[in-house]
This record gives structure tokens, sequence and C-alpha cells, in this order.
């Protein structure tokens, strides 16, 4: 394995079974294994950037095509209330998977300050 392979690759390489819930070109979205949430999703680009601080400015439009995929997989997931958005960054972030992933959190009302 490669620094940057992880679960999430074989995941997109459908080498191991998820439940995908949206695919494109540059993303994918999947129910997470262990939900916290009635609806956790998480969604990931396909190109395998470790963390959020390991993004870079060529991954500019990347970035804000994650944030939309965010938004339409929400709209399909029925969110219609509202949802949480979450990105883990680094140990103190409590980042498990070193691939890039946004969860999204919803069905339930969210407690403020998380964890
Ligand atoms: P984080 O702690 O932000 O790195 O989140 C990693 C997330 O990936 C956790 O919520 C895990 O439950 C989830 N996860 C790990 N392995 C899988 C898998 N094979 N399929 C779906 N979700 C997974």
């Amino acid at each position: 394995m490669t620094a940057s392979e992880t679960i999430f690759s074989k995941i997109i390489r459908k080498e191991i079974p998820a439940e995908i819930v949206y695919e494109d070109d540059l993303t994918l979205a999947f129910k997470d294994i262990n939900p916290q949430a009635p609806v956790h999703i998480l969604v990931i680009p396909k190109k395998p950037i470790p963390t959020l601080a390991d993004a870079e400015s060529h991954d500019h439009a990347l970035m804000g095509h994650l944030l939309l995929t965010v938004k339409r997989v929400a709209e399909r997931a029925g969110l219609n209330n509202g949802y949480r958005v979450v990105i883990n960054s680094g140990e103190d972030g409590g980042q498990t998977v070193n691939h890039l992933h946004l969860h999204i959190f919803g069905g339930r009302q969210m407690n403020w300050p998380p964890g």
C-alpha cells in the first residue's frame, strides 16, 4: 500500500462493498459503516487527498465540487430540515481514515458544541 492507499481507495475501486448513494467523475458518496445519526453519509474525492490540510490551490474546483455534492446528496437523502457537515482533519481533529471525507449527519437534532 502506498501512503495514500486506504480502505476508501478500495471502496472507490469497488474492491470492497459499500452502500454507494451517489457517484460522479470526481466524487463518491456512501453510507458510513458505523452511523452516528439516522442519516450518516461520507462524501469523498476520488483523488486520494489524505487530509484537508493536504488540499492545494489547484484542488480549488474539486473542493467546491465536494461541497456541492454534499448539498445534492443531502437533498436526495431527504434532509429538508437541515443537516451537519463535518471534516475531521489530522490527529487532533479525530481523523481515522487518511483520505479526505466530508461527513453528512442528519435525521435528528444535532448538539453543540461537538465533542
Ligand atoms: P473519521 O474519523 O473522520 O476519519 O471518519 C472515518 C469514518 O469512516 C468513520 O465514521 C467510520 O465509521 C467510517 N468507515 C470506516 N470504514 C468504513 C467502510 N468500510 N465503509 C463505510 N464507512 C467506513
